[in-house]
């Protein structure tokens, strides 16, 4: 099923300033608000349809993902949280649905979720460049299974909480003003654990590795982070939380990545430059293997002219594309010269008339005895 466009199901163009999304996204969420179109299937899937665009393009993160890579971003499975439920809006928008509206009647209730995990993952240069799968390993904790999260030995093994009285609040009073705050010695459960479970020690949580394959797309760039939905930690009676990975890209000795394209040094001699000529040049084919392209350097070619070559920058998903190589012509000179060379140089110096330092000049330079 082909998705519709984010942009277009909110009707506003690609370059579109927040403030002009949630404007858009308001008339549309107002018009087809289930609380105004009762068992009205079709306003239902209009209302999922703008509230996933919604969360996308007010996400600048998200945004910025969504523009890269349009509806196939990194992670695999739903990459945006595409909405199954209802509920599912209600929790991830229930603050803007909040601003948005006042209908009256209780409001919906917010579903608890897991905590979200946040971890960093290296990548070489041509990982980036070409995608790979990577085993990251995440730290979770599971509910006890002896004490089912109760963190006690048995399920009578608690006392009344002396602190607070079982109320769970502890009430400060400064003059005329009392404030409740959860109290610190039972964290608000009015009870503690008289006999600690064995195997959780008390915390009713059991600590445990997970390794999680991901799939990095091919274009990826250092900073940028990947979100797998569902992947974070679970706890009882809610959703799991998510998982997100940075990824770090380590830099290459002679690539250079500006955006999309690939910039780097081509060493070219004196000769070649004035005469012209089509010299091999290696790029990265694969994360194991280069291609050899030519480039053709042509005759009278300057010092720091760049010589663009399309297509052979980095992979671009949502347009199908590559950016473009630029490779800046570094004209090099030689440190030393056979007598040979010398004698050529000298030689084309003096048909050239450009005057040149004759040997003895420069001995009197090195040694000041003029
Ligand atoms: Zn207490
Ligand atoms: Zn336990």
């Amino acid at each position: 099923m082909s998705k519709r466009d984010y942009y277009e199901i909110l009707g506003v163009a690609k370059n579109a300033t927040s403030a002009e999304i949630k404007k858009a996204y308001r008339k549309l969420a107002t018009a087809y608000h289930p609380d105004r179109n009762p068992d009205d299937p079709e306003s239902e899937e209009k209302f999922k349809e703008a509230a996933e665009a919604y969360a996308v393009l007010s996400d600048n993160e998200k945004r910025q993902m969504y523009d890269t890579y349009g509806h196939d971003a990194p992670g695999g499975g739903s990459p945006f949280g595409g909405f199954s439920s209802m509920d599912d809006i209600f929790s991830s928008l229930g603050d803007i649905f909040g601003d948005f509206f006042n209908f009256g009647g209780g409001g919906r209730q917010r579903r608890r979720r897991g905590e979200n995990i946040g971890i960093s993952q290296q990548l070489s240069f041509r990982e980036s460049l070409f995608g790979c799968t990577k085993s990251v390993s995440v730290e979770k904790f599971d509910i006890c299974e002896s004490c089912k999260g109760s963190g006690a030995k048995t399920p009578d093994a608690f006392s009344e909480c002396k602190t607070c009285q079982g109320q769970g609040q502890v009430v400060h009073r400064q003059g005329f003003f009392a404030f409740a705050t959860t109290c610190p010695d039972c964290s608000g459960q009015g009870r503690i654990i008289r006999e600690k479970c064995p195997d959780c020690k008390g915390s009713g949580k059991i600590k445990r590795k997970e390794n999680i394959k991901v799939k990095i797309p091919a274009g990826v760039m250092s900073g940028q982070r990947i979100k797998l939905t569902g992947k974070g930690q679970s706890a009882p009676d809610a959703i799991p939380g998510d998982l997100y990975i940075e990824l770090l890209v380590k830099e290459d000795e002679l690539f250079e990545r500006h955006g999309y394209d690939l910039v780097a040094p081509l060493p070219v001699s004196f000769p070649q430059a004035a005469l012209g000529v089509k010299i091999p040049f290696k790029i990265p084919l694969s994360i194991e293997d280069d291609e050899e392209i030519e480039i053709n350097i042509a005759k009278g070619t300057q010092p720091n002219e760049i010589i663009t070559i399309p297509g052979k920058g980095v992979t671009i998903l949502s347009e199908n594309t590559k950016g473009d190589l630029h490779l800046q012509v570094i004209l090099v000179i030689p440190e030393s010269l056979s007598k040979e060379e010398e004698d050529l140089i000298r030689k084309l110096a003096d048909v050239s008339k450009s005057p040149v330092a004759s040997k003895k000049n420069i001995f009197k330079k090195i040694f000041g005895n003029d």
